[in-house]
């Protein structure tokens, strides 16, 4: 059982207090390489960074287990994930790896092999999940800055439990390499903060990481698409310390997150956030999303089936702990991949493999996960219909209408509201406890994510800033943009944080 699991701390100073969001806390952080020589610039300013323990690293004393059984005896990364070699390159001081969910599967980091993740304060809570023990880390001000990822809101889900910041960019523009995936087509890299400054610095500061492809990443953006991508953004910029930030940009509120479910304190926050916009000089239109209703189904589709096929190879021949023992006993069963895989992974990991494994069988597939990748083109169509600006990856739909005597092309757009950015929760309910959170029934966690996978099925840019509730605890205010329009968005979020 979770409750049972004991922390393995893998090298600690005698004196620290043991931390269940840090898997990995070297005695001494580790400082960034020196600059190469010969160099004329003066080195970076350094920041503590913490790093979700499914992002690869080659340091000694810093090794890479997903919060797995099955990678945490055994497992060392050949590879240095690139987001590390680039933060490192601009100041990172690395303290440790954190806990999470076993390989990025959960919306409370309680799946992991070494135990929950719980808040400091309060204690008990669920710090979100899958990048709680990062998020953790930033919230007790151990480190300036935490890497998580975010597939379907797992960094966004963290930072709003925990009361701080959660920035996931447009899928394509920082480098997945090195990082462990769990579903291709929807992990990103995400950043956890307190400040959007830091944030704002590395993505789109002077050595802005949203710059920089990666050949070793196939989903990397290339650098003409970059470019392509950034000349539909110019002018969009925001100024900086412009006094009037928010005034003339329009807000849409997506009437389908208005759900039963929502907490009402959260609805409060949300209305009041909408008001406080609306007094600074913004717009707040209703728009609609009408697909939002099926994304989260989809996504608990398309997630499973990527993560059963990426899981495959963790067979204790290829990777993994091998469970020789078991292999050899025929009274259990005498397979080894079977008794790898039945020991090595968690409970949640299986479940989502069997969940896989099953929508993508030739029985299955047609009504689940041809229907799925359905439903995405259509969130990704309800997006691009309510943004001005255009996606710049994808081709405006026309329909073409040939019982018409002269074909007509249509433009993709209903209505006349064209919004900026979409302000909504990022999650429908404050922090629950832990109790009541491990008692639970896998599908009614997955609901936390309600508000948070249309994005990530759609690959816009998110962020989830502290939004003041009317009771105790913390809650998120989400901002998507389109495609690309990552530097307005920290921009705006910086305005309304
Ligand atoms: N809670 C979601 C899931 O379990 C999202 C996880 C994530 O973004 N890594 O799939």
């Amino acid at each position: 059982g979770l409750r049972g699991a004991r922390l393995r701390v893998v090298s600690l100073t005698s004196q620290r207090r043991l931390l269940n969001h840090f898997i990995t806390h070297p005695a001494e952080p580790i400082p960034p390489p020196p600059p190469p020589a010969p160099s004329s610039s003066p080195s970076p300013k350094q920041f503590t960074l913490a790093v979700k323990d499914n992002i690869a690293t080659t340091i000694p004393g810093l090794p890479t287990t997903c919060a797995s059984g099955i990678l945490s005896k055994s497992y060392v990364s050949p590879i240095e994930a690139t987001i590390i070699t680039q933060l490192r390159a601009r100041g990172a001081v690395i303290t440790g790896k954190t806990n999470l969910d076993e390989f990025g599967m959960g919306s409370h980091s309680i799946y992991s092999h070494y135990g929950p993740v719980s808040q400091d304060t309060p204690p008990e809570t669920s710090a979100g999940g899958s990048s709680g023990g990062s998020a953790v880390a930033v919230a007790n001000g151990e480190v300036e800055l935490a890497l998580g990822t975010d597939t379907g809101g797992s960094v966004r889900l963290p930072a709003a439990y925990t009361g701080i910041i959660g920035y996931k960019p447009s899928y394509g523009m920082i480098s997945r390499y090195g990082v462990i995936p769990y579903a291709n087509s929807l992990d990103t890299v995400g950043f956890l903060s307190k400040q959007i400054n830091p944030i704002k610095e590395l993505i789109i500061g002077e050595r802005g990481l949203w710059k920089e492809h990666d050949s070793n990443d196939p989903t990397s953006l290339t650098a003409a698409a970059r470019k392509r991508c950034a000349a539909q953004r110019r002018g969009y910029r925001i100024r900086q310390g412009q006094t009037t930030e928010l005034e003339g940009l329009k807000f849409g509120i997506p009437l389908e997150y208005n759900i039963a479910e929502l907490d009402p304190k959260i609805r409060d926050a949300w209305a009041a956030a909408a008001k406080r916009l609306q007094d600074a000089g913004a717009r707040i239109v209703p728009v609609s999303l009408p697909t939002t209703k099926h994304a989260l189904a989809a996504y608990y589709v398309i997630a499973p089936a990527e993560a059963s096929s990426n899981l495959a190879k963790y067979d204790g021949v290829r990777y993994g702990a091998r469970d020789a023992e078991g292999a050899s006993d025929a009274s259990a069963g005498g397979v080894l991949y079977a008794s790898t895989r039945g020991k090595g992974f968690g409970e949640e990991v299986k479940r989502r493999i069997l969940l896989g494994s099953y929508t993508l069988s030739s029985e299955a597939m047609d009504n689940y996960f041809i229907k799925a990748q359905r439903v995405r083109r259509l969130v990704r169509r309800d997006f691009n219909r309510v943004f001005a600006l255009e996606n710049p990856l994808q081709e405006r739909e026309t329909f073409e209408l040939s019982d018409l005597p002269e074909e007509v092309e249509m433009e993709d757009k209903w209505g006349p509201e064209e919004v900026d950015f979409l302000l909504c929760p990022t999650a429908p309910t404050l922090a629950p406890k832990l109790k009541g959170v491990m008692e639970q029934q896998p599908v009614d966690a997955y609901m936390n994510d309600v508000f948070t996978v249309p994005a990530s099925l759609a690959g816009l840019p998110a962020i989830s800033v502290p939004m003041k509730v009317a009771t105790e605890g913390a809650a998120g205010l989400q901002l998507i943009g389109q495609y690309w329009d990552d530097a307005r968005l920290l921009d705006v979020a910086d305005a309304v944080a």
